[in-house]
């Protein structure tokens, strides 16, 4: 166990330094190395360490796996204020184990405090990862569902222990202590391995997430954009609704960067995506799709609607200061929108009006939205119509 338990510490300690960096990932490692410990302390025998000092050690490291574990479970969970019940718990635990070893020797207290503790721990836990992302399935649910168990198996634990009374049968305490050497091996074992699925779900979401997100301004990248942008287009032409695209390009980008550096530049970027996102509804997608190009996907919006929006945003834009110093920078766009039309048979044919109408506002003097025309073979059907 002291083994296996010292691998998991490895993984761990790689898994943090490498891949998520997060406080609740360096908490799990110290769980381990105190699992480690645990397991690690009766290997020493008790010739240098008197037999109830040891236990106490003993006990005392399975007391930190769950004090560092509760830790990392609700830092990543968001639910801090779990911690508070959990060590209250603990330290109830901790003090119930030191009376009843060193002030008032009482077996049956002392061999059931931390079969308690992880008890109520292991359910509170279980509660605060059922509740944490609940479209992540799989790993979450399997280790909420083992934590559950182990609760079960922890109280039954601690009630049996309970039964020893003040001075235990030599034969019922080494009874006991067999019971836990079958039980707590195969608990440590799942739920160490439970915890790694769990950091390999959190990396390959994290991983998921730098694939479609942009990281400077936390919009969608091109590639995210791409397929929601493309759902949008479709439930629009078979639902026969309203559907505009709005498309902008920060005006004169190349001299701010010139002037202000390109940190300042960078600012400017996450300031333009702020008043893109602000009063977005849920289900418009809002993307960089270049470095300084961004796009708006606008479902059940007409082009009228589609001209007040990127007109609002240019006006917020151009009156709102990137930076707020002596010589407070301002920035501006221009803007082209187009609306879906019987011709489009893709996305990337409304992008590309879009992309003309934004060109032409550019060519008409920046700071400015241009609406998009029809397709030029709209155009030509019209005017062969009226000839
Ligand atoms: P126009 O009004 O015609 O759009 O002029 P412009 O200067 O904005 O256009 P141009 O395409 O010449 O320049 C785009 C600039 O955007 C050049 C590039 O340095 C800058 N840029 C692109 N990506 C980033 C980025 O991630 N950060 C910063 N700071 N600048 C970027
Ligand atoms: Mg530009
Ligand atoms: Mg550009």
């Amino acid at each position: 166990m002291t083994l296996t338990c010292l691998m998991y510490t490895v993984i761990s300690f790689l898994a943090w330094r490498i891949f998520l960096r997060k406080p609740y990932t360096l908490f799990w490692h110290l769980a381990f190395i105190a699992a480690t410990a645990r397991w690690a302390f009766p290997w020493l025998g008790s010739g240098f360490i008197s037999a109830p000092v040891m236990a106490l050690l003993v006990e005392f490291s399975a007391l930190g796996v769950i004090f560092f574990a509760s830790m990392g479970h609700c830092f990543r969970a968001n639910s801090e204020r779990v911690l508070r019940y959990i060590f209250a718990c603990a330290f109830v635990g901790c003090s119930v184990l030191v009376w009843s070893t060193l002030v008032s020797p009482h077996d049956g207290l002392r061999e059931s405090a931390v079969p308690a503790v992880s008890a109520a721990t292991a359910w509170l836990l279980a509660l605060v990862i059922f509740r944490y992302r609940p479209e992540h399935l799989s790993a979450d649910h399997a280790l909420a569902a083992v934590l559950a168990l182990f609760g079960v198996v922890q109280v039954l634990a601690a009630t049996r222990a309970f039964g020893l009374g003040r001075i235990a049968d030599v034969a019922a305490l080494q009874a006991q202590q067999h019971v836990e050497m079958l039980t707590l091996p195969i608990a440590y074992i799942a739920i160490s391995t439970l915890v790694l699925f769990v950091f390999v779900s959190d990396m390959s979401h994290k991983l998921r997430g730098m694939a479609v997100l942009d990281q400077l301004t936390g919009l969608l990248n091109r590639h995210g954009y791409e397929g929601l942008g493309q759902l949008a287009f479709s439930k629009a032409l078979s639902g026969d609704r309203a559907l505009s695209v709005v498309i902008a390009d920060l005006d004169r980008f190349k001299a701010v960067n010139d002037r202000y550096g390109h940190a300042v530049g960078d600012k400017a970027l996450v300031h333009f995506a702020q008043q893109l996102q602000t009063d977005r509804k849920q289900d418009d997608v809002v993307a960089r799709i270049g470095g300084e190009e961004f796009l708006i996907v606008l479902p059940d919006t007409t082009l009228d609607e589609a001209e007040r929006i990127a007109d609002a945003i240019r006006l917020t834009t151009s009156a709102s200061p990137v930076v707020d110093n002596v010589k407070p920078l301002t920035i501006s766009a221009s803007f082209g929108v187009a609306e879906l039309s019987d011709e489009d048979d893709e996305l990337s044919d409304m992008v590309a009006r879009a992309d003309r109408a934004l060109y032409r506002a550019k060519r008409r003097g920046r700071n400015r939205v241009e609406r998009a025309g029809q397709h030029a073979l709209t155009l030509s059907e019209t005017t062969l119509r009226r000839l």
